[in-house]
Parts: C-alpha cells; sequence; structure tokens
C-alpha cells in the first residue's frame, strides 16, 4: 500500500501483474536492476509516462528519476519524437537493407563526437562487445584491461568485478562465465595511475585494449580524476594498446557529445573507440560503436573482423535516436543542467538537515550519493564501503511520496530536459522525510 498525499493508494494491480510475472520469467523482470532486491517491495509496473512523470497500473503517479535508466533525455513521450517514429512506423519497420535514417544518425553522431565511423547495434552490450572484438582484431593482441566496478554490459569478459546490478546482488563473479573467458581480463583499481603502468610495464605488448566507462557510472557516480582520461590515452598510445571509451552511459547526456565534451575534446585527445547506447535510441533498442577509421575498416565487409545484426541501424530505432538528438540543443542541454545542479541542491540541503554523513558526488548532470562516507570516493572498494543499507528506507520514503529513485543505491540518478519546477517541489516535498529516514536506518 502506497500513499499519495495522505491518501492510501494500492499497489495491487503491480503486486498482481509481479504474481504474473515470476511465473512465467525468472524473478519477474527482463533485467535484474528492475527488481526491487536491494531495497526489498514489489517492483512498479508502469503503464505510461509523460515528461518528469511515469503513471503505474495502478493510476498512481511520479516523478521519475530512472529515466529508464538513461535513455528518456527529453523526458517521457516527447511529441516530436512520438510524431517520427509514428511516420517511420507507417513505412515500415524494418527492412533488412540500409535505409535514410541511420545514415543521418551516424552523420549526426560522428558531428557531435570523437568518432570518424560508426557500426549500429542494438544495445550497449553489443557495442562493448563488439569493440573489443575489434579492438583484439585490429591489435593481434588478446588481453584487455578494465576497472573494478565499471560496467559494459553482460558481455562475458567484461563481467569480471562488474558494477551495476552485479554489484547491487552482491554477485562475486557469475556463473556461466568459464574462467578462461576471463583469464585474460586485468581488473584494476578504477583511479589508480600507478596500477595502470604497472600492468602496462608487465604486459604491454599483449594488451590489445583498455576499456573504462568515460565517467564511472554503475558503482555510483565516481568520475575520472582530472586528466585521468587523458593518461590512459597516452598510456595505451605509448604501448599499441586501443584506448575505448564506453559513453553508453554518459554518451550526448553529459554535453552534446558526452563525457569527452568534457575531457577529451578540451585536452585534445580522442579515444581509438568509443561504444554509445542508451540516449542514441531515444527509448528504443539502437547502440554503436565507433572511432578511428582505420580500426573500424577491419570489420567486415570491409575488413576480416566479423560482427552484425538483423536489427542493427533499425529505421523506428535510429529515427527515435536521430530525433531526440536533433531536439537536444543547448537550451534542451541548458534545462537538463540547471535541473540536475537545483536536484543535488535539494538533496544536500535534506541530509544535511537530517545530520547524514554522505557525498554526492557528479559527472556533469550525473549524480548519485554514498551514504555514511565521509570523503570522496574515487574507485569500486570505497563505493562498496558506503552504509547502503541507509538508501532502502529513503528509496521506500520517496517511493511512498510519489518520487520513483532507481531501486539501489549503486546506481545514477537520471535527471532530463522535462524536469520543471512541478517535478522539483515534488522532489523537494519528499526529501526531508525520506532524508529522515536514512539517519533513523539501522544496519539489520
Ligand atoms: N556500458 C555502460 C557504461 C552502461 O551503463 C551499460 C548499461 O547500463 C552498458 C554498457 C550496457 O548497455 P545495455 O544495457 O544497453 O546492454
Amino acid at each position: 500500500v502506497a500513499r499519495d498525499n495522505g491518501v492510501v493508494t494500492s499497489t495491487e494491480a503491480s503486486e498482481q501483474l509481479f504474481d504474473r510475472a515470476r511465473a512465467v520469467s525468472p524473478g519477474g523482470v527482463n533485467s535484474p536492476v528492475r527488481a526491487f532486491r536491494a531495497v526489498g517491495g514489489t517492483p512498479i509496473f508502469m503503464a505510461s509516462g509523460q515528461g518528469a512523470w511515469l503513471t503505474d497500473v495502478d493510476g498512481r503517479r511520479y516523478v521519475d528519476l530512472v529515466g529508464s535508466w538513461g535513455p528518456m533525455l527529453l523526458g517521457h513521450a516527447h511529441p516530436e519524437v512520438l510524431a517520427a517514429v509514428g511516420d517511420a512506423v507507417a513505412r515500415g519497420t524494418s527492412f533488412g537493407t540500409p535505409s535514410e535514417p541511420e545514415v543521418l544518425l551516424a552523420e549526426e553522431i560522428v558531428a557531435r563526437a570523437s568518432a570518424e565511423s560508426v557500426r549500429m547495434v542494438s544495445s550497449g552490450t553489443e557495442a562493448t562487445m563488439s569493440a573489443i572484438r575489434l579492438a583484439r582484431g585490429f591489435t593481434g593482441r588478446n588481453k584487455i584491461v578494465k576497472f573494478a566496478g565499471c560496467y559494459h554490459g553482460h558481455v562475458d569478459a567484461l563481467l569480471a568485478q562488474a558494477g551495476s546490478g552485479v554489484v547491487t546482488l552482491g554477485l562475486p563473479e557469475t556463473p556461466g562465465v568459464p574462467s578462461h573467458v576471463t583469464a585474460d581480463t586485468i581488473v584494476l583499481p578504477y583511479n589508480d595511475r600507478a596500477a595502470v603502468e604497472a600492468a602496462f610495464a608487465e604486459y604491454g605488448d599483449q594488451i590489445a585494449c583498455l576499456i573504462t566507462e568515460a565517467a564511472a557510472g554503475n558503482m555510483g557516480v565516481v568520475p575520472p580524476e582530472p586528466g585521468f582520461n587523458q593518461f590512459l590515452s597516452e598510456v595505451c598510445g605509448r604501448n599499441g594498446a586501443l584506448f575505448i571509451s564506453d559513453e553508453v552511459m554518459t554518451g550526448f547526456r553529459v554535453t552534446r557529445s558526452g563525457h569527452w565534451g568534457l575531457d577529451g575534446e578540451r585536452e585534445g585527445w580522442v579515444p581509438d573507440l568509443v561504444t554509445y547506447g542508451k540516449v542514441m535510441g531515444g527509448g528504443f533498442p539502437a547502440a554503436a560503436f565507433g572511432g578511428r577509421r582505420d580500426v573500424m575498416e577491419q570489420l567486415a565487409p570491409v575488413g576480416p573482423v566479423y560482427q552484425a545484426g538483423t536489427l542493427s541501424g533499425n529505421p523506428i530505432a535510429t529515427t527515435a535516436g536521430l530525433t531526440t538528438l536533433r531536439l537536444a540543443d543547448a537550451a534542451a542541454y541548458e534545462r537538463l543542467d540547471s535541473a540536475s545542479s537545483q536536484l543535488q541542491g535539494l538533496v544536500r540541503d535534506a541530509l544535511d538537515a537530517a545530520g547524514l554523513a554522505y557525498v554526492l558526488q557528479n559527472a556533469g548532470n550525473m549524480f548519485s550519493v554514498f551514504w555514511g562516507v565521509d570523503a570522496p570516493v574515487t574507485d569500486f572498494a570505497g563505493a562498496q564501503a558506503q552504509e547502503a543499507w541507509r538508501y532502502k528506507p529513503f528509496f521506500h520514503a520517496m517511493l511512498d511520496a510519489g518520487i520513483y529513485l532507481p531501486p539501489s543505491a549503486f546506481e545514477c540518478w537520471f535527471v532530463s530536459a522535462a524536469h520543471d519546477e512541478e517535478a522539483l517541489s515534488r522532489i523537494a516535498e519528499a526529501l526531508p522525510g525520506a532524508a529522515r529516514a536514512a539517519a533513523q536506518a539501522t544496519n539489520e
């Protein structure tokens, strides 16, 4: 039972659907991060979305701070995106041939970001998986370097010490990934230059690539220390390894290009390969990997590295993504950044008033809270040291007040360009009570 402005409302329809879902699918969800395992309770089944708001199957409204885990940069059901998608659907949904929208979207991405050439896929997982295959094919080397707490999708070789749902569920490793598949994966602490130097000193001539989130957002938000990405790019360059920047979460969100707009573009370096997803699909399954032309041209049909997809560059998905990116102009990023910084201020005010120890960290407009810590979190060990249990009562108090947050303390809060004064004031009303609940929480 949830309360809406003092009125008790039911979550009966969600509960019924969840029972039916559990009978026909594992855990009743199609992605583990949607389950409420870390916070308890029944996942809320959403029926519709509009701007910053979601409406559940019981008819209750929430301010959405998940944004479909990143894609909904403009908020839900933007009328121009819906109109463009409607027109595209009327022309047919998939042709299995090249089509114009995928060219337009690729041109838009190349114009905004660091890639000279891009290949479309359908999920961020496919993008990172393919980028790694390409890096191995291009360099003729097998080893890859990743950072603990970074999540790059559920690619076998990248599930070592991963963030996101893997950390939320406290899984030490994933059965089903044979040890020989991760034997070539070197996992290092994030933001640790000495560890990177040491790994390259030992294995430099065997390392195909280093992959990193452009700013870590899957262990909570842990930004790269100033110059860290540039350093990684240089170390890779010196050792003949490719530097892969995973911008699936940050791409087209934190700036019009992504996190690269906050560091590389200013510092004058470019990643060899980059991966995108989320925002570039406008809520549909579209993702991409791209980068240096000489590397990309190792891909079939030009080169020998095979990669393919029945629905890659799908006309509906690419139309939704293209329309979203065209609407994501300077004014939209200004609204988004301003809503995010106002919200960060509201959260700080409420947590300070409740006397909580916490650190709120951001990478541009992406942010999250680390509970019960008093120093900046720079790596996975620091993120895991937080009092994540304080998040459970906080989350439920917010949910009861009609604010939909990620159901895990290790996830980023996503704001959209549609989070207006009404949405922010609704959040402001909910925060003090939730902060008090977090302050009173005990670790049972
Ligand atoms: N890379 C990063 C940085 C992500 O945050 C995610 C998803 O959260 C992925 C890759 C995987 O994307 P997808 O869930 O579309 O497979």
